[in-house]
């Protein structure tokens, strides 16, 4: 295994710092239980140097033509690509997640939001509006300097879908991974840096909840974006609503899968297992909740039970391997825990449902059906590969029980018939919806959820709103008509 000690913790004025009296941060390989590396939390010296050197850069970075920092950008998303498999292999260190995977979906994903957000850099503008002889024109202008904070499923892609945007439009970035994936988020810190990103641009610090909340409350801080629970959510919009700054909250999901019985079999079986399988079910959008219409639950849960004879469990590192450990011990307990819940409710537990006998953090891919509404496998958030079959008879009652959640990250249908898919796709509760397939989230669309899944939309050209803001500029053209 390749050695992914780095430097040092942080990453911060376009170099690496440490502070070794911050409380110590192991990564450990969540295949074998082997700590990999050491690193440690940010001190308030190491949180205050990296808002100060976003702080000095932001005007500088500003002040650039947008197609000088899109340059950048764009630099960075080749540095990305050509080191896809080292930066994929660290990726797999730090999250468990298989090779196979994390060769095509995490540095890949991240090079594609800064190739295309470098892109939209010179197009990123205000409007003029003609007011008789006056005239008025607004200006899109960044932010200043904005928090990232993101969860530990996808390190290298969270950090890049919210660098991108921001950096685009010309914030600069304080960014803190979750403590439990550190390295990732190094990698791209440094890679800015040796695309021509100045000192300060993209900074990253360490450390648990105490750290965000820190750097949050700043009053240099303009902005926080955060990828993690609702509960997590909750606490950081408040503290951010404190000092009126803006937020894109990307939080949890129970999402659901409407299955009709016209739909491509195999398409909705393997939609169901990209949906709760991929990563080993550590994805927040997620088809948790898949509710087959009745008359083919038997020959849907066959056909799924037959094809998870596929999974290939093992070395994430080994590129045959599919299917990975989870993140933690932590994870891996409560993920078993909800499995528990699911057969003391009455839930058929299908396949799966045991801690795999090896070392590490692995769960068999499990799936329940005879799912009710209210058990809590087909209401809380598991995070882990764990499918609740649910079924149900007609179009009305399964969007009815579909949208019957305080969550509305995803959902997703399956149907042959068109007018039906669009009709469902506009009746969903979610901000993130897929007809005939599942959990494809390319650059290019926005991503993001509504209810209690969050604010704000990652990706696509929404995101260019969510870090800017407009000044309007009235123009007068003759004299001032004042009453005295
Ligand atoms: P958490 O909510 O536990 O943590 C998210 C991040 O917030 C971590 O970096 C965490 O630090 C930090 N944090 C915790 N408390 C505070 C606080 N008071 N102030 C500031 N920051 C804080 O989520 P997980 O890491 O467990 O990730 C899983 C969750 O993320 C799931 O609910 C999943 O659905 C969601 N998620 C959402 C996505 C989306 O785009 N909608 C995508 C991926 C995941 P630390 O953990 O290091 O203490």
């Amino acid at each position: 295994m390749r050695n992914v000690q780095p430097k040092a913790s942080h990453y911060v004025g376009g170099a690496y710092a440490e502070d070794t009296a911050g409380a110590a941060i192991d990564v450990t390989y969540a295949a074998t239980g082997e700590k990999v590396a050491r690193l440690h939390a940010a001190t308030p010296a190491i949180v205050e140097q990296a808002l100060a050197a976003a702080e000095a850069a932001r005007r500088e970075w500003a002040a650039l033509p947008g197609v000088e920092r899109g340059r950048v950008l764009r630099r960075a998303a080749d540095l990305l690509r050509e080191r896809n498999r080292e930066l994929s292999e660290i990726e797999t260190i730090d999250t468990g997640k298989p090779l196979q995977e994390t060769l095509v979906a995490d540095a890949a994903s991240a090079a594609d939001a800064l190739e295309w957000f470098g892109g939209i850099a010179a197009a990123v503008r205000g409007e003029h509006v003609q007011l008789g002889s006056d005239w008025a024109y607004t200006i899109r202008e960044p932010l200043g300097v904005c928090v990232g904070i993101g969860a530990w499923n996808y390190p290298t892609q969270i950090a890049a879908w919210k660098a991108a945007p921001a950096l685009a439009c010309g914030n600069t970035m304080v960014f803190k991974p979750s403590e439990e994936t550190p390295l990732c988020a190094l990698n791209l810190a440094e890679i800015l840096t040796e695309a021509g990103a100045p000192a300060g641009v993209f900074n990253v610090v360490q450390g648990r909840g105490d750290v965000g909340a820190a750097l949050i409350t700043d009053p240099r801080v303009a902005k926080v974006s955060l990828t993690g629970s609702v509960p997590t959510g909750r606490k950081v919009y408040s503290a951010a609503a404190e000092g009126m700054r803006h937020v894109t909250m990307e939080l949890g999901g129970k999402s659901p899968m409407l299955v009709f019985d016209d739909a491509d079999l195999d398409a909705a079986v393997g939609g169901a297992i990209l949906g709760n399988f991929y990563s080993s079910g550590q994805i927040c959008s997620n088809g948790t909740r898949v509710f087959v219409q009745s008359g083919i639950k038997e020959a849907f849960l066959e056909r799924l039970t037959e094809r998870l004879q596929g999974v290939v469990m093992g070395d994430p590192l080994d590129e045959a391997v599919n299917f990975g450990p989870l993140v933690s011990e932590a994870q891996l307990q409560k993920v078993l825990g909800h499995i528990e819940a699911g057969v003391a409710e009455g839930a058929t537990l299908v396949t799966g449902g045991k801690r795999v006998q090896r070392d590490g953090w692995y769960v068999e891919p499990t799936v329940f059906a005879d799912v009710t509404d209210g058990m809590s496998i087909a209401r809380e958030e598991i995070f882990g590969p764990v499918a609740s079959v649910l079924t149900f008879e007609d179009e009305a009652e399964g969007i009815a029980r579909a949208n019957a959640t305080s969550f509305g990250l995803a959902a997703g249908v399956f149907t042959a018939d068109l007018a039906r898919a669009h009709r469902v796709a506009a009746a969903f509760e979610a901000g993130t919806c897929w007809i005939n397939t599942y959990n494809l989230t390319p650059v290019e669309i926005g991503f993001g959820g509504s209810k209690q899944s969050g604010i704000g939309r990652e990706n696509g050209l929404g995101a260019i709103e969510h870090f800017s803001q407009l000044k309007t500029v009235y123009v007068g053209m003759g004299g001032v008509d004042a009453p005295y």
